[in-house]
C-alpha cells in the first residue's frame, strides 16, 4: 500500500468523518497540508454532496484502502465544540450494531443540534447543585444501599435498586448522585417522560439548593443549545432527562440512574428502535461507572440479571416512616350485574363514599383515554373507524372529536351517520376516563371532581394547577388514566378503585401479565402513603388470574415464578431472544409480495425459529398496510448477523419499507 503521509509534516494525509445522514460508513476527506489532522470526536464541516454538512473525525481510513489522496475532498473547518469523547462514540457504534441501524443515522443521536452549531456565544450559567445542601438522615436499609454504591465510583457496575413505592429509593439515588457531586463528576437521571413533574424538580430542589437542568423534547432551542453546550463543558453537573439524554456529551460523567427501570416508554419506537434502559447499562460500561436501575416492579429481565451475577441487587423491603401496601381486595365482576353503561360495582360505590365522608381521597383508575374506544351507529350499526389505521376512533367528548390513538388522526363530532344519514344515533360503546367521570359525577354529586390524563394535564401549567389542587385537598375524587400513577405523591389519597383490571391482558403481548402487574402494582401504591392506610379494589372478571392473585397478597416472588415457568420452557425472552420485523407499505399488494419475497429468502440457522410472515396485528398503520415476522432465537445465537446475512441479501422496492425491532416490547 502506497504511505499516506503529508510530506510536510508526517501526520497522515486524511481522516475518516461520519455524517449524520443514511450511511454505514465514514467518508475519507484529505486533510490540507497546513493542518494537524484533527483528532477522533471532533466536530468538523465537510462538504457533501454539493452542499456543506457537520459531521464527527471517526478514525483514520484503512492503510490498504489505497485512497487517491488528491481526489479527495478536503476537510472544511474545525469546529471548537468540545469533541465527542471515546466512550460516546462506542455508544454510538454499538447501538448502530446492536439496532441494525445504519452509522450515520446512529450518529444523529448524539449530534448538536442546529442552535448549538450556529453559534460560538457560551452558553448561560447554570447554577450548581449542593450535594450538602440538605442531606436526609437514611434509615439503615437506604444507608447501606448508598454505601455499596458509593464504594465503587471507579467502575462498571449495574446495580438494581429494588423496593416498594414509598421506601425511598429517590433519597438513596440522590445521595448516590451528591457522592458523585463531591468527587467533581456529573450525573445522569433518566426518567420516564411522563415522570417529569414538577413534584420531582421540588424534591430535587430541596436536595440541592437549586433546580436541575432538564433534558427533553420541549425544551426550547436556546434552552436545548445552552444545555448541551454547558453538559460538554461540565458547567452543568446534573441533568433530568429522557430516553434521548442518554446521548448528551457529558465531559466527567460518573453515576447514570433508570428510575422506573420497568417503564416501557423508555423503548424507543421510531427512527432508531432502542431501550434507553438497556443503552443506559452500554453508556455505564464504556464509561467504566456505576449504574442504578430503580423499580418497585423490576423487570423480569432485570431479575434474571440479578440471578446471572450481572447486576447487584439492593432491596428495600419497607416504607419509609413504617407506612404499609395497601390492603387489595378483589371484585369479581361476573356478580356484580350491573346496568348497560355503567361500570362502578356496589362494593367500589360504598368503599368510595366512605372515604369521601372521612375527608380523604380517592381515586378511580382506568387506563383509557376519551369517552368511549367505540362508536356506532344506532340504525344502521356503522363504526366510526380512522381512514388510516385498523383501528376504531375513540369518542372525546369535552374536545367534541373522534380521534385516532395510534396516528393522530382526529374528526369533528358527526351530527349524522355517514352510512345512513340518521341523526341522534351516535351510541358510544365502552368506558373511557371521560364517561367514567360523568358516572362518578352522578353517584357522588357532592364530590370535588377532577379527570386527570394526559387531555388535562397537556400543558405544564393546567398540570401544575391541578396536582396543586390534588395536593390541597381541593379536590378529593379523581379519575384517572396511568398518568396519575407515575411520579407523583398525593398524601390525601387512601383509596384506589382499578376499574378494569382486566384491560391490557388479552392480546398476544408475551409481557401482558408482567405489564398489567407493574402497572396496577404503581396505582396501588399511591393508596395511602402517608400515615393512614390504604385500600384497593380490583375490578375483575378473573379474579383467580395471577395477576389478581400476586397484587391481594402482594406476592411477587410467587408470580416471578410463575412467569419463569411460562417462558423458560419455551425460550421467550428474557431466555431467548426476539426480533420483530415489520414490512410495510401503502400498497397492500406490494407490502405482501416483499414480505413473500424476504420469507423465501430465509436459510434455516439453528437454534433460530422465523415465525411469519404475517399481517401485523395493526394491520394499517397511518396508511401502510403491515406484515409482520418474529425471528426467536436462543441466547447464544449473534441475531444481527443472521438479520444482517437475511435482510442484507434481498432487494425491495423503495415504496417498502423494512423496520427491524431487536427485544420488541410492543407487539402490534
Ligand atoms: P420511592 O422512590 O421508593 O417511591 P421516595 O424516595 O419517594 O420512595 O420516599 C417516599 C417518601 O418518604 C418521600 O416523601 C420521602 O421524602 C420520604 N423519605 C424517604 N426516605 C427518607 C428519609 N431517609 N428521611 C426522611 N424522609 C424520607
Ligand atoms: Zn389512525
Amino acid at each position: 500500500a502506497r504511505e499516506m503521509v503529508n510530506s510536510a509534516s508526517g501526520h497522515p494525509a486524511c481522516v475518516t468523518v461520519l455524517l449524520p445522514v443514511a450511511v454505514d460508513q465514514p467518508f475519507t476527506y484529505s486533510v490540507p497540508a497546513t493542518h494537524m489532522p484533527p483528532a477522533p470526536g471532533t466536530f468538523v464541516r465537510v462538504p457533501f454532496r454539493k452542499s456543506e454538512t457537520v459531521g464527527v473525525v471517526w478514525g483514520v481510513p484503512d492503510a490498504a484502502a489505497n485512497l487517491p489522496v488528491s481526489k479527495l475532498k478536503s476537510l472544511g473547518e474545525v469546529l471548537t465544540l468540545p469533541p465527542l469523547a471515546p466512550p460516546l462514540r462506542r455508544l454510538v457504534d454499538w447501538t448502530a450494531h446492536y439496532t441494525l441501524t445504519p452509522l450515520g443515522v446512529a450518529l444523529k443521536l448524539a449530534m448538536p443540534t442546529p442552535e448549538v452549531l450556529k453559534t460560538d456565544k457560551p452558553p448561560r450559567a447554570f447554577p450548581l447543585p449542593d450535594p450538602d445542601h440538605a442531606p436526609p438522615q437514611l434509615g439503615d436499609g437506604q444507608a447501606e444501599a448508598f454505601r455499596a454504591v458509593a464504594a465503587r465510583p471507579d467502575g462498571f457496575q449495574p446495580f438494581l435498586l429494588d423496593g416498594v413505592t414509598g421506601s425511598g429509593k429517590t433519597e438513596v439515588y440522590f445521595e448516590a448522585v451528591a457522592a458523585a457531586l463531591r468527587q467533581g463528576r456529573q450525573a445522569l437521571i433518566l426518567l420516564p417522560e411522563i415522570a417529569l413533574s414538577a413534584q420531582m424538580l421540588t424534591r430535587f430542589a430541596n436536595r440541592f439548593g437549586v433546580p436541575p437542568a432538564l433534558w427533553h423534547s420541549a425544551l426550547t432551542p436556546a434552552l436545548r443549545r445552552d444545555t448541551w453546550r454547558a453538559i460538554a463543558d461540565g458547567a452543568i453537573r446534573v441533568v433530568i432527562g429522557a430516553r434521548s439524554a442518554l446521548f448528551l456529551p457529558f465531559a466527567q460523567l460518573g453515576l447514570i440512574v433508570v428510575d422506573e427501570e420497568h417503564d416501557g416508554s423508555y423503548k424507543q419506537e421510531e427512527g432508531v428502535i432502542y431501550n434507553a434502559r438497556d443503552l443506559a447499562v452500554v453508556r455505564a460500561r464504556e464509561e467504566g461507572i456505576p449504574l442504578v436501575l430503580a423499580s418497585a416492579t423490576p423487570s423480569l429481565e432485570s431479575l434474571m440479571n440479578v440471578e446471572a451475577g450481572r447486576y447487584h441487587r439492593l432491596h428495600l423491603p419497607d416504607r419509609h416512616a413504617g407506612a404499609r401496601y395497601p390492603e387489595v381486595a378483589v371484585i369479581d365482576m361476573r356478580k356484580e350485574k350491573l346496568p348497560a353503561g355503567k361500570w362502578l360495582s356496589q362494593p367500589l360505590q360504598q368503599a368510595v363514599r366512605a372515604t369521601l365522608e372521612r375527608g380523604e381521597q380517592a381515586l378511580l383508575f382506568l387506563n383509557r383515554r376519551g369517552y368511549a374506544p367505540l362508536t356506532l351507529c344506532r340504525t344502521c350499526g356503522h363504526r366510526w373507524q380512522c381512514p388510516q389505521c385498523t383501528a376504531w376512533l375513540v369518542a372525546h367528548r369535552r374536545q367534541q372529536q373522534l380521534q385516532c390513538h395510534h396516528c393522530g388522526f382526529h374528526d369533528g363530532w358527526p351530527v349524522a351517520c355517514p352510512a345512513c344519514a340518521a341523526t341522534d344515533s351516535l351510541t358510544p360503546c365502552g368506558p373511557g376516563v371521560e364517561r367514567l367521570a360523568e358516572e362518578a359525577a352522578a353517584l357522588f354529586p357532592d364530590a370535588r371532581l377532577a379527570q386527570v390524563s394526559s387531555d388535562s394535564m397537556a400543558s405544564r401549567t393546567a398540570a401544575e394547577t391541578l396536582i396543586h389542587q390534588i395536593t390541597s385537598g381541593e379536590v378529593n375524587l379523581l379519575v384517572g388514566t396511568q398518568i396519575v400513577a407515575k411520579g407523583y405523591h398525593f398524601p390525601g389519597l387512601t383509596l384506589v378503585g382499578v376499574v378494569d383490571a382486566d384491560m391490557g391482558l388479552s392480546g398476544g403481548d408475551l409481557r401482558a401479565a408482567e405489564k398489567t402487574w407493574q402497572m396496577l402494582h404503581q396505582v396501588a401504591g399511591r393508596a395511602g402513603r402517608a400515615d393512614k392506610p390504604g385500600r384497593v379494589y380490583l375490578q375483575t372478571f378473573q379474579p383467580d388470574h395471577p395477576v389478581m392473585q400476586t397484587l391481594r397478597r402482594d406476592d411477587r416472588p410467587a408470580f416471578i415464578r410463575q412467569q419463569i415457568l411460562e417462558r423458560q420452557p419455551a425460550h421467550w425472552p428474557p431466555f431467548g431472544r426476539l426480533v420483530a420485523v415489520i414490512v410495510s407499505a401503502a400498497d397492500e399488494g406490494e407490502a405482501q409480495t416483499a414480505a413473500g419475497t424476504l420469507g423465501r429468502a430465509w436459510r434455516e440457522v439453528p437454534e433460530v425459529i422465523l415465525l411469519g410472515p404475517a399481517p401485523a396485528p395493526l394491520f394499517r398503520l397511518q396508511g401502510r398496510y403491515r406484515f409482520r415476522f418474529l425471528l426467536k432465537a436462543s441466547r447464544r445465537v449473534a441475531v444481527q448477523e443472521v438479520l444482517r446475512g437475511w435482510l442484507g441479501g434481498v432487494r425491495v422496492p423503495a415504496s417498502v419499507r423494512v423496520q427491524v425491532d431487536v427485544d420488541p416490547y410492543g407487539f402490534m
